[in-house]
């Protein structure tokens, strides 16, 4: 029998899963969550001797269930391959008394190529089945990951155009070289004047837009997205953490059943929420510490059950959480919600129109299984220094972020389970943050002299990614105000 998905604001209307994942956004703005979440029909032992195309396999055919075996194996041998710089996908390295998983080693260096090297395989696998002869227009905000993971992933893939926003000034010098260097004929990049929230909200509004739709439809476009609100990205960032216990079981680091907790450096809730769905599905996992940087907003909401997003917009040295409309924490009000979708719109609507909601005092007792934590810029530099002085290990921003919180959470608890971080970025990516946090007298130094002396000091290789955007020729330059994105979309798809 099909696994059904349903929007998070209309729980009647059910789609199979390449359905959901081919239209991105349900019709009335809500996300596609599934009816339940399945549970592993595979035993950990099991588990510990499988690769990860394996264990990738395993998970998402739990999710995924209208695609047939061979399509499935077919879209993950795809993904993970050698775009990935070593054959484990997502290696995992004890760092001090803490397990880092590293999810930087696909083709653009940082955890979006998880979902994001599989997802234009899921989706135009699901076009076939679903008789689409459209062409796909992704359309996709980013706080600068994103962006670069799914262009890579898109580039000249037959049937699909992406177009990116991102927010200009609002990502790191590397981040945006990567992007405005994309190759590919069905490729465009747009730097909007705004920030993430508006690039996000100007997608989202697209995706609403009946007019817009029809227009395109006239031309012969469908819009899809690339955004973590596409279940076809939730469901492989399940696969890591399921892949991840069942490596420290094989590894014996952990014991059987051993609870592991597990820190997410988060922004729009998409990562930490695949770790939720993995617990669910009966890994093993106890606490999920939600990691933010000074854009507290959910550290807020763990505390107070309060939501409230009128605050000032701080631009922190970890850009790709630099969010204050964290789009896939609606899958969770979903559930703790008990799936009333009712409430769940409700709640949407007052965050729309006032930009804060309060959940229910039921609602805040479901949400036991997470602690919410945020580190200063300053405590996330110093976790870089320290780390780097005690071990020689290097983080990005972001995990350091989640480091940094997980260490709080472990002394103010006094919790002493085991601890895993997800580790999202490759330090050469934040090359300039990272080495003025590990030595104020790098703070000068332009960026790739920075990444040769990262390699130095860190004894690591610079990676692919960095090499090919060194001398690489600026392909995209168009720009456009945050209320304009949808007059830019006309123009660049000629409708
Ligand atoms: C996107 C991103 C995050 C935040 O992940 P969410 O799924 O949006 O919460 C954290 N770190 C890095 C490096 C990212 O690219």
């Amino acid at each position: 029998m099909n696994l059904l998905y349903n929007s998070t604001r209309n729980a009647e209307k059910k789609v199979t899963a390449s359905e959901a994942i081919l239209k991105g956004l349900a019709d009335d703005g809500g996300l596609f969550v599934p009816e339940y979440i399945p549970k592993l029909d595979v035993t950990m032992e099991e588990l510990k001797s499988m690769s990860y195309q394996e264990t990738a396999y395993a998970v998402m055919k739990q999710f995924l269930t209208d695609f047939t075996e061979e399509e499935l194996k077919h879209c993950i041998n795809s993904a993970y391959d050698s775009k990935f710089d070593t054959e484990v996908i997502a290696p995992l390295v004890k760092v001090e008394d803490t397990y880092h998983l590293e999810l930087f080693h696909g083709a653009t260096i940082a955890f979006k190529d998880m979902a994001l090297s599989i997802l234009p395989h899921l989706l135009t696998t699901a076009a076939k089945k679903n008789d689409v002869t459209k062409e796909i227009v992704i359309l996709t905000a980013t706080s600068g990951d994103t962006g670069k993971a799914a262009l890579a992933g898109f580039a000249d893939v037959p049937g699909t155009k992406i177009i990116v926003f991102y927010p200009k000034g609002g990502v790191s010098r590397i981040q945006e070289l990567q992007m405005v260097t994309q190759k590919g004929e069905n490729t465009s990049v747009v730097a909007i004047h705004g920030n993430f929230d508006n690039a996000q909200s100007g997608v989202k509004e697209m995706f609403e837009d009946k007019e817009l739709e029809k227009e395109l439809a006239a031309a012969g476009y469908q819009f899809s997205s690339a955004n973590s609100i596409n279940i076809g990205r939730l469901v492989p960032q399940v696969v890591y953490y399921v892949y991840a216990y069942a490596k420290l079981l094989e590894n014996e680091e952990i014991t059987e059943g051993e609870e592991l907790n597990v820190t997410v450096p988060t922004g729009n809730f998409g990562n930490i929420l695949a770790a939720y769905y993995a617990k669910q599905m009966g890994v093993p996992i106890g606490k999920l510490i939600c990691a933010s940087n000074e854009n507290k907003v959910l550290f807020d909401f763990f505390q107070t059950g309060v939501y409230d997003r009128n605050r000032e917009f701080i631009l922190t040295s970890s850009p790709s959480m630099d969010i204050l409309i964290s789009s896939n924490l609606e899958r969770l009000i979903y559930t703790i919600a008990g799936q009333d979708a009712e409430k769940d719109a409700q709640l949407m609507a007052q965050l729309k129109d006032r930009g804060v909601y309060e959940i229910t005092p039921e609602m805040r007792e479901k949400l036991a299984d997470f602690a919410g934590g945020y580190a200063t810029e300053e405590e996330c530099r110093d976790a870089i220094r320290t780390t780097y002085e005690k071990t020689g290990y290097v983080m990005d921003t972001h995990t350091a972020v989640a480091a940094a919180v997980c260490k709080k959470y472990r002394s103010d608890s006094g919790d002493a389970r085991k601890c895993l971080v997800a580790s999202t970025a490759s330090p050469y990516k934040f090359i300039h943050s990272v080495m003025s946090a590990i030595d104020e007298k790098y703070a000068a130094a332009d960026e790739f002299s920075l990444i040769d002396e990262l390699s130095r000091i860190s004894g690591t290789e610079v990676p692919r990614a960095i090499e090919e955007i060194r001398n690489a020729e600026i392909r995209h330059c168009l720009e456009c105000d945050a209320d304009c994105m949808k007059e830019t979309v006309k123009e660049i798809l000629r409708v």
